[in-house]
């Protein structure tokens, strides 16, 4: 007979997991807290808009080709490609930079700003596309057993490498480049690792590789969550059972096995295996009493930032704005010194501001737009109250309004926000942290929280804080290790 697996969580990593599961056969079931499948890969409906509530888009689309090919269907969402891959607004100039991922139109931008930057750009991308393809199987694409598997493993990347463990991010990129600008905007994806540029080992600026010269940036037609939609289609037709609006409060395990969970409602379920997408390391100190978990533990640990995140729709179609734009402020290093830390609001808030209406027009109605604007700020262990949140919003929209140069504050026509608060409280992220645990070099690999529990033979996690980490593709990656683990081991 064939095995029966619980998943807790509807994410896009539990979601995934009981894909390549049930199409080898395992009954699966998943219990959800929330009332839609998705995650923090959401959707939000108001007033005739449709909001992506999270992720808005992704790098290495392959790794969603390969999970629709593992599982013989094709891919159930149309990819688009991003083109170009994002805009820049700089603070205090009206020069919008825009980013390509073809280097000559790219080298247009800089022209006047970074002499030489073609020639620099090659070698910059050299150094990260070596460093990102001699690591990807070695640290990103396989299972750990312990951590002598993972030093062994480790060890076998190549030497000369070895500088960029000990230099940071941004030394790295200021061998290559001499302006302010090209500096910035190459650093900017280290936010999303947990880290600063000037804290982030340079070994990732291979993630520039991914987006400027590999594989690109890529939505989905039709809005994210199209995504999810695609899944449980075929979820459906594996009859894989869907428990919603529960949320899981309690585990029960004996003899070095998980026996059941248990929801806030009492009800209790059973089943051979178990796939945890919650939290992986929240998990283990909230539930199973882990002494390397404890609440004074995890706040020792590094997290990505939290999101503040504001859902607006507008009247009017505002031309000073495109797809994907990021706004900085000025004073990049003191913003990055202190935005893990600071207590208090960001003042001259960084922010991006995603428009799908741009490119998808059913987002929004006739003649308007729907913005999408996430703020990075501390988490709730930094600053746990967000009673000031009108201020942050009101300082966003008043100085997005003045920077396109459209009236955006008397044209909303429908506004939710969300601040760490709630997005800890939606989907149970710890201490509000958006991505969950940081990739520093010391919580990745057998570093970070294992896909396999320590204790109990049956529990297995996916998702952002457990192997490999963070961010959709690498939660795709890591749906396909742990089912490699559970096929191996069941
Ligand atoms: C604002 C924001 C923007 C982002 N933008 C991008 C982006 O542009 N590109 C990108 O690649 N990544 C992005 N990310 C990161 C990406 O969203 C995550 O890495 C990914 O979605 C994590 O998926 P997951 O399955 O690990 O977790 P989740 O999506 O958090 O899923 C876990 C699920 O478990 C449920 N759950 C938790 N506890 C329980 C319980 N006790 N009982 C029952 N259910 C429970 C939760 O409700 C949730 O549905 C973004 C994240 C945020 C917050």
């Amino acid at each position: 007979m064939s095995k029966s697996v619980t998943i807790v969580g509807a994410g896009l990593g539990g979601l995934s997991t009981a894909l390549r599961l049930s199409y080898k056969g395992y009954q699966v079931t998943i219990i959800e807290k929330q009332d839609l499948p998705g995650g923090r890969l959401h959707v939000l409906k108001k007033d005739g808009f449709t909001f992506d509530v999270g992720p808005s888009f992704f790098s290495m689309s392959y790794e969603f080709k390969e999970l629709f090919d593992s599982i013989g269907e094709p891919i159930p969402f149309e990819l688009n490609e991003l083109n170009p891959l994002y805009t820049v607004n700089m603070a205090g100039s009206d020069r919008v930079f825009q980013i390509y991922k073809d280097l000559d139109k790219l080298a247009n931008e800089f022209r006047g700003i970074e002499d030489n930057f073609e020639v620099k750009v090659r070698g910059y991308l050299k150094g990260a596309k070596e460093i990102f393809h001699d690591t990807e199987y070695k640290i990103i694409k396989r299972n750990f057993d312990n951590i002598v598997s993972y030093a062994m493993s480790m060890a076998t990347v190549p030497f000369k490498h070895l500088p960029k463990m000990f230099r940071t991010f941004w030394a790295e990129l200021e061998r290559h480049f001499e302006s302010e600008e090209v500096k910035i905007i190459f650093s900017l994806v280290a936010f999303f690792l947990g880290a600063t540029p000037f804290n982030t080992p340079s070994v990732y600026n291979l993630l520039n590789y991914t987006e400027l010269e590999h594989d690109g940036y890529w939505n989905v037609k039709g809005g994210m969550y199209k995504i999810v939609e695609g899944i449980m289609g075929l979820l459906e037709k594996k009859g894989v059972k869907m428990i919603y609006n529960t949320e899981i409060m309690s585990v029960q395990h004996e003899g070095g096995k998980m026996v059941s969970v248990t929801s806030a409602a009492g009800d209790v379920y059973m089943s051979d295996l178990f796939v945890i997408n919650a939290d992986a390391a929240w998990f283990r100190g909230k539930f199973l009493d882990r002494k390397k978990y404890t609440e004074a533990k995890l706040d020792k640990m590094e997290w990505t930032l939290a999101p503040f995140t504001i859902y607006l729709g507008v009247k009017g179609t505002i031309p000073g704005i495109h797809h994907h734009n990021y706004f900085l402020g000025d004073n990049f290093r003191g913003y990055a010194d202190t935005i893990f830390r600071s207590t208090v609001a960001p003042e001259k808030p960084y922010y991006y501001v995603n428009v799908a209406s741009k490119s998808n027009p059913d987002c929004a109605p006739e003649g308007c737009e729907n913005l999408f604007i996430l703020c990075p700020v501390p988490d709730l262990r930094v600053k746990p109250d967000w009673s000031d949140a009108n201020k942050l919003v009101d300082e966003i929209i008043e100085d997005l309004g003045k920077r396109v140069k459209f009236d955006i504050k008397n044209n909303i026509l429908t506004q939710v926000v969300y601040t760490p608060n709630e997005w800890q409280q939606m989907f149970n992220l710890y201490k509000g942290s958006g991505l969950g645990l940081a990739h520093g070099l010391n919580q990745i690999g057998a570093l970070r929280p294992a896909n396999k529990d320590e204790k109990l033979n049956n529990v297995y996690y996916v998702g952002a804080s457990t192997h490999p980490g963070t961010g959709l593709p690498i939660v795709v990656i890591g749906s396909r290790l742990v089912t490699e683990r559970i096929v191996n081991e069941h």
